[in-house]
């Protein structure tokens, strides 16, 4: 029996459990894949702001510093968005084994291959978990579970009947490219309801030559794939390439969870669509959610009480520290994917490009308000930011 078996070894998971073992607490991770971290499912870009939860990043997760963002309007004209202290490209299966390394470091054992099937229920609490490890099957128990398998999991349907809606995902298929020309100080976003309806598409660059090309699109009639094969035809900078990997996904853009937890559970991280709902990234409130779960289920642990009510504590954090940001962040999405190529081609001119970062962060909407308001027929529209 452990304190704390923790479903799905993503950076929500191995943060969780590093920071409860740093804090002296048996845990066990499970996770179904072969190799933790891979295949990779992400465009790997970061904002260094990262560094405040997880310290410094060891140089071999990192596949590329970047200054800011290039932002292209529909017209091509383009934008950068600095970063105060920059980002990077990682390299995501690195970086995902070193936060795994970093869990078991502090204590905390990490099992691959383990498919969770169910979680145990006895008495309308959560008490362990049953799955399959190469071919075996076993049970574990813990004082409290934690569902961190992200948002392509049934299991946190069964811990708190968590679904996806439809509307809410985005539909993403990304190729790593080699022999492509792209300035590698910037992460790259073009807009536009031609190229990506409700999204958009992203060049994160790996090197000089190297970069993560993908697209994410609200699903309808045309799928991503021909998004993304459309824009490289277009593009004679990245036509010219070879695709040296294929990875694809789902990302919630939206639909984050009021109530996270139940007596002996907490769900974490983009299991409860904890994702910025604008730009689709989930690392950073992956490891956030891990870790403030962790500070909860401690005290929780410490008091021996892990009830429905004193996990509830969860909620009320996570809410303070990121979800209304975040529910600030789903308006501009909303917004955003009402506006007309026109539009968007207006605001690259009349926004100042250090506000755009702070929209993304879920601030400084009115400014965002403001503009759009100066043209009579997105007055209503605007009034959504206020
Ligand atoms: C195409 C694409 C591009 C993206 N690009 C970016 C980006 O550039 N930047 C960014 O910040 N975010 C990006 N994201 C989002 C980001 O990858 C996720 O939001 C983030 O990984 C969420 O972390 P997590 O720990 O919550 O879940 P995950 O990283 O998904 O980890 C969940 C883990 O749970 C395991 N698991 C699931 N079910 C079970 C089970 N039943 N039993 C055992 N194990 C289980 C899975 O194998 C997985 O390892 C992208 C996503 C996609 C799809």
């Amino acid at each position: 029996m452990y304190d704390v078996i923790i479903v799905g070894a993503g950076p929500a998971g191995t943060c969780c459990a590093k920071r409860l073992a740093d804090k002296g607490f048996s845990v066990k991770v499970y996770d179904r894949r072969r190799e933790i971290g891979s295949p990779k499912r992400c465009g790997e870009g970061l904002s260094e702001s990262i560094i405040k939860y997880i310290g410094e990043i060891p140089e071999r997760c990192i596949a590329k510093r970047i200054k800011g963002s290039r932002i292209y309007a529909p017209n091509g004209k383009s934008v950068d968005a600095m970063l105060e202290y920059g980002g990077y490209v990682l390299e995501r299966k690195v970086f995902d084994k070193w936060l795994a390394e970093e869990a078991i470091k502090a204590g905390a054992e990490i099992q691959s291959d383990s498919f969770i099937e169910e979680l145990i229920e006895e008495d309308g609490k959560f008490v362990g978990v049953k799955g399959e490890f190469v071919g075996d099957k076993f049970e574990e128990r813990a004082k409290v579970v934690v569902c961190a398998t992200g948002a392509e999991s049934s299991l946190r349907k069964q811990a708190l009947g968590i679904v996806s809606k439809t509307e809410l995902i985005d539909s993403c298929l990304q190729y790593e490219m080699s022999g492509i020309d792209i300035d590698p100080d910037f992460i790259h976003i073009y807009l536009g309801n031609e190229i990506s309806p409700r999204g958009y598409v992203w060049v994160f660059p790996k090197g000089k030559d190297r970069a993560n090309v993908g697209v994410g699109i609200v699903p309808g009639e045309k799928t991503a794939k021909h998004y993304l094969n459309s824009f490289i035809a277009n593009h004679p900078e990245l036509k010219k390439g070879s695709i040296i990997e294929v990875n694809g996904g789902c990302i919630p853009v939206g639909g984050m969870q009021e109530n996270m937890v139940a007596d002996g559970l907490i769900v974490c991280g983009e299991a409860a669509h904890q994702v910025n709902p604008i730009h689709g990234g989930g690392i950073k409130e992956a490891v956030i959610s891990g870790v403030l779960a962790a500070d909860v289920i401690s005290d929780c642990l410490k008091k021996g009480d892990v009830s429905n009510k004193a996990l509830m504590v969860f909620n009320k954090m996570w809410w303070e520290e990121r979800g209304y940001l975040m529910r600030n962040v789903e308006r501009l999405r909303e917004v955003m994917e009402k506006l007309s190529d026109e539009d968007l081609n207006n605001l690259a001119d009349a926004l100042d490009p250090k506000d755009i970062i702070e929209f993304t962060r879920g601030s400084k909407l009115s400014i965002l308000a403001k503009v759009l308001m100066r043209k009579p027929k997105l007055v209503k529209l605007a009034k959504h930011l206020l």
